[in-house]
């Protein structure tokens, strides 16, 4: 089995999944995430199905899996406060009818910020709401994040997830998602990766565990701030990453990187990930990844 890698991809309105597709391929990955459209804003365009069905079809020549391909839901929504809770549950019941049309079957959801209710009234709002959601026919999976603990976050903690996991009625509708730069943010060792998964075990059941977000951090262990970094520049550390990668008990779970774009001397922003996964695969790391970046997308404009 070789290794399921990818990266955060765009999805825009003129090539929208095909362009996901096409990315992915250029890339060299075989697994992709995607917003369905600006995640600050609820925007979204109609989806073409005519682009859906080239997509899957590029998909299926180039041995990308479709359970492979996931969505992020969008920040906006926040379902740990009720302030905006009407909003919340409708833009992403929509979401997940988005998933459906466009044949994903998993979105990635962020748990939700009390914003000062505290953690247990936010984790019951977040309870409530997902019960409120998720009906036992729908086929797409909610994959909770694991977060970094900034500001008021719900979901740093093992435990944390696992009392979601608890209150939900369709449980089997829950899996949970790694993020490294959140897990070594929120005061997880990653360097200890063996022991961590065996804790996560305990908790929640490895069984749940469906999605990695491989990302370096900017800083220090437990500094609960959520700033990605590129692979192998962070305070994480590319052995760290990389043993994550090849870990044998996560083989068959896609990884997902979404690390920084990197800013050109003519201030345009271009994608890392054709560079990292490149690094990953080869397990060896590249010294001057910014700069080949940099004189890559130099060369190609
Ligand atoms: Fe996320
Ligand atoms: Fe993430
Ligand atoms: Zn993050």
């Amino acid at each position: 089995m070789s290794l399921i890698i990818g990266s955060h991809v765009s999805f825009n309105k003129e090539k929208q999944l095909l362009g996901c597709v096409e990315k992915t391929i250029n890339y060299g990955a075989n697994a992709f995430m995607f917003y369905t459209g600006a995640p600050q804003n609820t925007n979204r365009f109609v989806i073409d199905d005519n682009l859906t069905k080239q997509a899957l079809n590029l998909m299926q020549e180039n041995n990308i899996d479709f359970n492979h391909a996931f969505v992020h839901a969008p920040y906006i929504i926040n379902l740990a406060n009720d302030k905006n809770k009407d909003f919340a549950i409708s833009f992403l019941k929509q979401e997940i009818k988005r998933c459906e049309q466009l044949g994903i079957n998993k979105i990635i959801l962020h748990p939700g910020n009390h914003v000062g209710l505290g953690l247990e009234t936010g984790i019951n709002n977040i309870i409530k709401a997902l019960n409120e959601i998720i009906n036992s026919e729908q086929k797409v999976i909610i994959y909770l994040e694991t977060m970094s603990g900034k500001g008021t976050e719900c979901g740093s903690r093992f435990e944390e997830l696992k009392q979601i996991i608890d209150g939900v009625i369709y449980k089997d509708k829950i899996m949970i998602c790694f993020d490294t730069c959140h897990l070594h943010d929120a005061g997880y060792n990653l360097k200890e990766f063996s022991l961590l998964l065996e804790e996560f075990d305990q908790i929640i059941g490895l069984n749940k565990l469906g999605c990695i977000h491989l990302n370096d951090s900017k800083n220090l262990r437990s500094a609960k701030k959520d700033r990605h970094q590129n692979i192998g520049l962070g305070y994480i550390g590319f052995q760290t990453l990389l043993a994550i990668t090849y870990h044998d008990k996560l083989i068959n779970i896609p990884k997902i990187l979404e690390t920084p774009y990197i800013t050109t001397d003519n201030k345009e922003s271009y994608p890392p990930y054709k560079f990292e996964i490149k690094m990953l695969k080869e397990k060896k790391i590249n010294d001057t990844l910014i700069n080949d970046i940099k004189e890559f997308y130099k060369k190609t404009n």
